[in-house]
This record gives structure tokens, C-alpha cells and sequence, in this order.
């Protein structure tokens, strides 16, 4: 019997199954295949919808939208996770800076501006508000990192910047310089040694560099420190298109952590089934190189990472499923009315706030209102309520709820005078 798994292995379930395994409650993680971590940015956002600091928005969210994940969990929850989250990364030589007062804007691989509320140390020296021109480097040996696009883009919003290309130092013969081959070489120190050379004589008048987010898989901030003692600027990464350097590092660390306290992660298992008691979950099935394992449990976080994650399923029968418990899916328009006529339409894509709906204990709730399981509670992208695309608050969700929903599944069976 085990007494929690967690189901996904992206963030919200990586921050639950920490939670659960920091209560002592030696967590089990189900994952079909590794989250979002190895794609997304590796950056926190709470929210960038607006002007407003994440503390703001997410007060008025709470009065204003009590479905959406962020009411039912509560601002102090989210600030708890936040902290726990800087805590775990900190001790681990990788830390976030930020918070919920308010965002930094940092330029992408394009040039575009992207508020953030925590980011990897790695990544602070590019908040173009603080000032200072900018050279933007990168390899021509690296797909879809272009520094004078990106250059000329920041350019036109009035950040100065330029854009340089390195030459790549001679290395052993690789097929393939993707953001993980380069990180690897830039953990060795004669390799950053020569890159570092070339920023100095590239940097000019330039107080700060952006390199593509792929110093170091090891020690990135040993990779950032020796960059700016040889270049003379303050050193920033600028995330990827996948796969993501700096989400990996988080994931590793994140992984690290629940192993340490008593977790253990089985990527490449599929929940698929799951059978139950009256409201107590009692099995899960799951499914991994074709043979069906039975796992008898006590708790359960459902993590699966919604429409994007493969937690939620559609068809174009208009159906919309949930993968792994078969919950019940709210989803509020018909199968029309789930795209906006437009891609970047302001209003979003109904689609997108599809999802499970919970109670404030993040319990699965049926359509009669109840919840469904007792002993389940949900995180992530897979909760319903919030359109965290549009809103920019993806990540900012999946620690928050993820970390708030490991907390109240270890109490769970503790207070014998009421249900959980
Ligand atoms: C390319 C890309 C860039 C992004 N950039 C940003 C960004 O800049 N900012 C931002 O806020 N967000 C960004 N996001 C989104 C963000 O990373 C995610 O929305 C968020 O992290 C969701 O986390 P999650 O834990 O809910 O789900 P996920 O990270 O999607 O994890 C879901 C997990 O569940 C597993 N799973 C699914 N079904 C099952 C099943 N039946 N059985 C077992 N396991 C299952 C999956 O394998 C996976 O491990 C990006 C996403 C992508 C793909």
C-alpha cells in the first residue's frame, strides 16, 4: 500500500510529491513522460496579463473569480509555495530570485518582452529595466537563437542592444549542437574559457551580455561568474526553444529533493485506470512497455498537466475527457464555441479554461457539486477555472496549486473528527 502517489511529473506535481514526501509520506510519481520542465522557459510566472504586480492580481482574482485555482488555494498559499520553492533551489546552489510584488521583464529569443516573477539567478542580469545596452551572442551552430533579430527587435522598443555571433570553439565531432549538447560543453572550463575571450573583445561599450539559457548543465552559476570575469560584463541567459536547459536544471533539482526526503519518480508509467471505493480511491492502474501494474493507495494528486500535458483528451466529436481517473471535464461552451475566430484573439480560446473542477481542498468535484474522491485532489493544468495561457500564469499555478495540494493530501486521514 502506499500512502501518496502523484501522477505527472511537471511542476505541480514535482512541488506535491515534494510537499508529500517533506510530510513523510514517501510518494510514489506516476509519470507518463517528463512535464512541461524539459520545454517551457524554466522561468516562474505568476501573472502577465496586465500591468499589475502578481500580489495585486491575484488579490483581486480571489474576491473577483473564486473558482479559478488561485481563489481556491488563497494568496498566502501561493506565497507559501513561492518560498518553499526559493528555499529548495537556493539550497541547491540554483537559485530563483523575485516574487509576488513584481515582475521582471526579460527579453526572449526573439526580442519580445516576457513579465516573469521568479527566475533562475542565471537570467536576472537581462530585466531590461534595469538598463545598460546589451549584446546579444549566440553560435550559428545553434538552430533558432538569431541574435541580430533579437537584437534588432529590443532595438525597436527602444533597449539597446546588438547582436554578435561566437565562433564555436573546435570540440570533438558532434551531429547535433542543440541547447543540451552546448550546455555540456560549457561545463568544461577550457571551452568557456575560449567563449569567454571572444565576449570581451565582442562587448564593447555593452555593460551585459545574453547568451541562449545553455551555460552549464552542472554549475551554471560557476559558468555565469567565470563568463563575467573574462568578458567584464554582467552575464545573462535568455531561454531556449526546447529543450529547456534552465527546465531541466529545475526539474533535476526539484527531483533531488523528493529522493532525498523519501520520493521516487517512475517516468514512462501511464496512469490509465482507476478503481474506488464509494468516495475512496482504492487503485490506480498503470501502464508501462505494455504490462499493467496494480497500485494499491492511500492519497493521490492528480498532476497531468491538462490539454498540453496529455491529462485532458478531446476528439472532434466534440468530446473531452480526463486521461487517467476519468473525472468529470468542465468545460463551459459546446464544441463551437472552443476556439476563438482568431489565434491571438484578446478574449483566449474557451478551450484552454477546460479542466477539472475542485473544491478548496482541491478535491475533484462531480457535476452534482461534491467531490468525487476524498482522498484526490488535483494541480496544475488540469484543474479548471483559469485561462493560464492568457493570463501568463502556467507556471505560477502548477507550483502554487501543486505544492498547496501535496500539503493538504498529507493531512488528509490526520483529523479523525471531520472528513478531509
Ligand atoms: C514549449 C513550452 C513553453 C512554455 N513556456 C511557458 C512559460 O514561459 N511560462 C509559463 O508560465 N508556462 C509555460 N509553459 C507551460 C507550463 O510549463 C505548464 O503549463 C506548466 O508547467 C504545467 O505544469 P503541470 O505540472 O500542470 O503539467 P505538465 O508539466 O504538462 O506535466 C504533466 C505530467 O503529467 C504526465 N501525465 C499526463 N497524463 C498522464 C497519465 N495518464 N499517467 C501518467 N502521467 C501522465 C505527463 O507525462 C507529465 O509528466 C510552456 C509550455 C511549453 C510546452
Amino acid at each position: 500500500m502506499h500512502e501518496a502517489i502523484v501522477i505527472g511529473a511537471g511542476l505541480s506535481g514535482l512541488m506535491g510529491a515534494l510537499a508529500l514526501a517533506e510530510a513523510g509520506l514517501r510518494p510514489l510519481v506516476l509519470a507518463k513522460g517528463h512535464g512541461a520542465t524539459h520545454w517551457a522557459s524554466g522561468t516562474i510566472d505568476l501573472w502577465g496579463k496586465d500591468e499589475r504586480s502578481p500580489r495585486d492580481a491575484l488579490r483581486s482574482i480571489v474576491t473577483a473569480r473564486p473558482e479559478h485555482p488561485y481563489a481556491l488555494i488563497g494568496v498566502d498559499a501561493v506565497a507559501d509555495a513561492l518560498a518553499r520553492f526559493r528555499a529548495v533551489t537556493e539550497a541547491a546552489r540554483y537559485p530563483y530570485v523575485g516574487g509576488m510584488d513584481h515582475s521582471v521583464l526579460l527579453p526572449t529569443a526573439a526580442g519580445a518582452l516576457r513579465p516573469v516573477a521568479l527566475l533562475p539567478i542565471t537570467m536576472a542580469a537581462g530585466d531590461v529595466r534595469a538598463g545598460g545596452e546589451m549584446v546579444i551572442a549566440g553560435f550559428h551552430e545553434l538552430r533558432d537563437f538569431y541574435p541580430p533579430l533579437a537584437a534588432a527587435n529590443l532595438a525597436a522598443q527602444g533597449i539597446a542592444a546588438r547582436g554578435v555571433y561566437l565562433q564555436l570553439p573546435p570540440v570533438p565531432r558532434v551531429r547535433d549542437f542543440g541547447p543540451r549538447t552546448l550546455a555540456q560543453l560549457f561545463d568544461d572550463p577550457a571551452f568557456r574559457k575560449q567563449i569567454g575571450r571572444q565576449l570581451r573583445q565582442q562587448r564593447g561599450s555593452a555593460t551585459r551580455i545574453g547568451l541562449p539559457a545553455v551555460l552549464g548543465v552542472r554549475d551554471p552559476l560557476g559558468v555565469v561568474a567565470d563568463l563575467q570575469l573574462l568578458s567584464g560584463a554582467q552575464v545573462f541567459e535568455i531561454p531556449t526553444l526546447p529543450p529547456s536547459v534552465p527546465g531541466i536544471r529545475l526539474f533535476n533539482v526539484l527531483r533531488a529533493a523528493i529522493e532525498r526526503s523519501g520520493g521516487r519518480l517512475q517516468i514512462g508509467s501511464e496512469v490509465i485506470r482507476a478503481e474506488g471505493v464509494g468516495h475512496i480511491l482504492t487503485t490506480l492502474c498503470s501502464e508501462a512497455a505494455a504490462r499493467e501494474q496494480q497500485h494499491r493507495v492511500r492519497r493521490v494528486l492528480l498532476a497531468t498537466g491538462g490539454i498540453a500535458g496529455g491529462g485532458i483528451r478531446t476528439n472532434d466529436a466534440g468530446l473531452v475527457r480526463e486521461t487517467a481517473l476519468d473525472l468529470p471535464v468542465r468545460m463551459d461552451v459546446n464544441h463551437a464555441g472552443w476556439f476563438a475566430p482568431r489565434f491571438l484573439d484578446p478574449g483566449g480560446h474557451a478551450i484552454y479554461a477546460a479542466g477539472v473542477a475542485a473544491d478548496d481542498r482541491l478535491r475533484p468535484l462531480g457535476v452534482d457539486g461534491w467531490p468525487v474522491y476524498e482522498n484526490v485532489a488535483v494541480a496544475g493544468a488540469t484543474l479548471a477555472g483559469a485561462d493560464t495561457l492568457r493570463e501568463r500564469s502556467r507556471t505560477g499555478v502548477a507550483i502554487a496549486t501543486g505544492w498547496a495540494a501535496g500539503r493538504m493530501l498529507a493531512a488528509y486521514g490526520c483529523d479523525a473528527t471531520r472528513s478531509y
